[in-house]
């Protein structure tokens, strides 16, 4: 399995990188986590424009859904002819939203496109993959990943604040992507996002290998996310999600 990280900027695109979305692959299967503003573009300086075979959506914010539209018209008007429709796992409401914000008459939707399949907390396949969706602590539906391929594992926090469910979901994972959206301050919000110190405690919790820290918000040091991490007393490994980085998980 393989994970390459196509956009890891936190709430809006920055200079460096398209908002949330990742790749994953195995066995010439390549699905995405999200599908932020911006990452279509960056899509394809890994893979060619026709080669997405799945989609999860975490939740219906603008920053992890909205090239789902740019990418419709990619699928439906291609010169090459309509392509196959991609299955999306994505919270009940995501055809009428994404149809919305596209400005779609209420038929066909997105669905010429898309096969749009209702996210409940389970476990399923995806091709070659098990994902586990789980909900987490965000102010709308919104879920955590983990995909399990070959006996490794990748977990997406999604976007959160502090939550036991992701504590669960990413237990024993490969790489953690750990959202770390704000510094760490007094009075923040609660059950909104996580700071750097708390994604760690998350993934000491979790007893990840990796940390991965993501959906960076580009009005924020990255310095002080890591710094922020470095007291959240999680020993292992801890970085900065980069677009265009990759991790082979064997
Ligand atoms: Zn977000
Ligand atoms: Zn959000």
């Amino acid at each position: 399995m393989k994970l390459t990280i196509i956009g890891c900027s936190g709430s809006f695109p920055g200079p460096n990188s398209p908002s949330s979305c990742y790749l994953l692959e195995a066995e010439g299967f390549r699905m995405l986590l999200d599908f932020g503003n911006g990452a279509l573009g960056a899509l394809q300086r890994h893979i060619g424009l026709y080669d997405v075979d799945a989609i999860c959506l975490s939740h219906l914010h603008a920053d992890h859904c909205l090239d789902m539209c740019p990418y419709h018209v990619v699928r439906t008007y291609s010169p090459q002819g309509p392509q196959p429709r991609v299955p999306v796992y994505a919270p009940a409401d995501a055809p009428q939203r994404l149809s919305s914000a596209y400005a779609m008459p209420d038929e066909p939707r997105l669905e010429t496109a898309f096969d749009f399949i209702g996210l409940t907390p389970r476990v399923f396949e995806v091709g070659p993959f098990e994902v586990t969706a789980a909900l987490v602590n965000h102010p709308v539906e919104t879920y955590g990943f983990r995909v399990s391929y070959g006996g490794r594992s990748v977990a997406y926090s999604g976007d959160t604040g502090e939550s036991a469910e992701l504590v669960k979901l990413a237990a024993g994972a490969d790489v953690l992507l750990c959202e770390a959206s704000f510094l760490d301050k007094p009075d923040l919000p609660h059950d909104l996002h996580l700071n750097g110190r708390q994604a760690a405690e998350h993934a000491a919790r979790a007893d990840v290998g990796t940390l991965v820290l993501t959906h960076l918000v580009p009005w924020n040091d990255c310095g002080q996310i890591l710094e922020d991490a470095s007291r959240g007393g999680f020993g292992g490994r801890t970085e900065l999600a980069r677009s265009g980085a990759t991790y082979d998980l064997g």
